[in-house]
């Protein structure tokens, strides 16, 4: 029983460890979405009990999972790619979909949203990398979009677009990195004059989190520097 209880005992010592020494280096401004995808609830558990209350996965089922069985006052973030088919299952709770990139899937958001009498804050994705396989909307998509739900309000009643998400192109190169960040965050600037409901640029995970912040992101999904590797 004392070995089991000291092996528990280090385990919590060094997912809080992570956590604190994270958020110590964050500025007030920026929030810190931890990035539990495939973690036991066990190990997310360890964070909540240090704090933590925002949480970050990328399969619906999963994200359920744990939010059946875990305290209602945590926030869950869909930080991966959404089917439109799935989206009724995280309707009742979810508090951020970070990956939005279609009308399509917008559409269903906010009648999903209707039917549980909810507004769904959303972040519409912006492709920014250089990898063909990522995720996101182009410059053009980004504002035809934006265009279709400012002209037609009520077909949009609930959801809210609060900001944008990207991803930088996965290499060492740092100043490919900053040149993705930067080139989100001036859309995200532009944007901004003309929608004050656009507030969080969500960039950055446990590679680049830093320099993220460092080109103007106000939203961290960082996993393997909390959780370790997966
Ligand atoms: C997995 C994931 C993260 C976290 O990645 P880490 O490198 O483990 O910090 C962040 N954003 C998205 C979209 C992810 O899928």
């Amino acid at each position: 029983w004392e070995n089991s209880y000291s092996i528990k005992f280090t385990r919590f010592m060094y997912i809080a460890e992570n956590l604190n020494n994270i958020k110590s280096q964050l500025p007030a401004h920026v929030t810190l979405v931890a990035v539990s995808k495939t973690k036991p609830v066990a190990d997310l558990m360890e964070a909540y009990d240090a704090g933590q209350r925002i949480f970050g996965e990328n399969k619906i089922q999963e994200m359920t999972d744990k939010w059946e069985v875990m305290p209602k006052d945590i926030e869950w973030h869909m930080i991966g790619h959404v089917q439109t088919n799935k989206v009724k299952y995280m309707a009742p709770y979810v508090s951020l979909i970070h990956g939005v990139d279609s009308l399509k899937l917008l559409q269903e958001i906010n009648k999903q949203a209707a039917k549980n009498n909810r507004v769904i804050d959303c972040l519409l994705q912006v492709y920014i990398a250089e990898e063909e396989s990522k995720f996101g909307l182009d410059e053009e998509e980004l504002y035809e979009i934006l265009n279709e739900i400012q002209h037609n309000k009520e077909n949009y009643k609930n959801i809210k677009i609060v900001g944008l998400m990207g991803m930088a192109t996965f290499t060492e190169n740092q100043n490919q990195i900053e040149k993705e960040f930067k080139h989100l965050k001036t859309i995200f600037d532009k944007l901004k004059t003309q929608n004050s409901e656009l507030k969080t640029l969500s960039m950055g995970m446990s590679g680049d989190y830093q320099l993220a912040i460092s080109c103007g992101s106000t939203m961290v999904r960082i996993g393997s520097s909390i959780f370790g590797s997966r």
